[in-house]
């Protein structure tokens, strides 16, 4: 008789359950995003979501992921899947900059901080943009949702030792240029 001990092989039916299961909720999800659940989808799927948090990838970056997986796709392959997923409703797009566009497995709302020298995205902590106005829509449109950039650069090192010492009381003076 071998010698694995009952507990061992438990920890490994629950192992290979939830691996089941997380492929079939992959294709679950696909389905209900009106998605046919193909091999390539599922494979770059469960690269997106098996982590289980959120992340903010270019399809560079999945391409990347995909071929240290030894998932063979094209970058094309990658990006195009990307696009369906977002119009699926599964992801979001953000875009940053003109060149590349972000997307994120996080579809609710939420803002971001976008570092342009690494082309970086973070999430805003939720709660910590308000708006005091927004402009009506035009006739004929309602506003679907507000998507908010701040744009990062590294400060300089003074510059980051008086920001930071007296917290958001020593703002007063540094503005001038807000828009109102
Ligand atoms: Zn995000």
């Amino acid at each position: 008789m071998l010698q694995i001990p009952e507990e061992t092989l438990e920890r490994m039916r629950a192992a290979r359950e939830r691996t089941g299961s997380a492929r079939h909720e992959l294709q679950d999800m696909l389905k209900a995003g009106g998605l046919r659940p193909t091999r390539q989808r599922i494979a770059l799927a469960a690269l997106l979501f098996s982590t289980g948090r959120h992340r903010h990838v270019t399809a560079d970056d999945l391409h990347r992921d995909a071929r240290a997986d030894s998932t063979a796709l094209s970058l094309a392959t990658v990006y195009n899947t990307l696009n369906q997923f977002a119009d699926a409703g599964l992801i979001r797009k953000i875009g940053m900059n003109g060149e590349r566009m972000h997307f994120d497995t996080d579809p609710g709302d939420h803002h971001h901080f976008y570092v342009e020298a690494e082309d970086r995205v973070l999430d805003v902590e939720p709660g910590a943009v308000c708006f005091s106005a927004l402009p009506a829509a035009p006739a004929g449109y309602e506003i679907a949702g507000v998507d908010v950039v701040i744009r990062l650069r590294r400060s300089k090192p003074e510059k980051a030792r008086n920001a930071c010492s007296g917290g958001c009381a020593r703002r007063a003076g540094s503005g001038g240029d807000m828009p109102r």
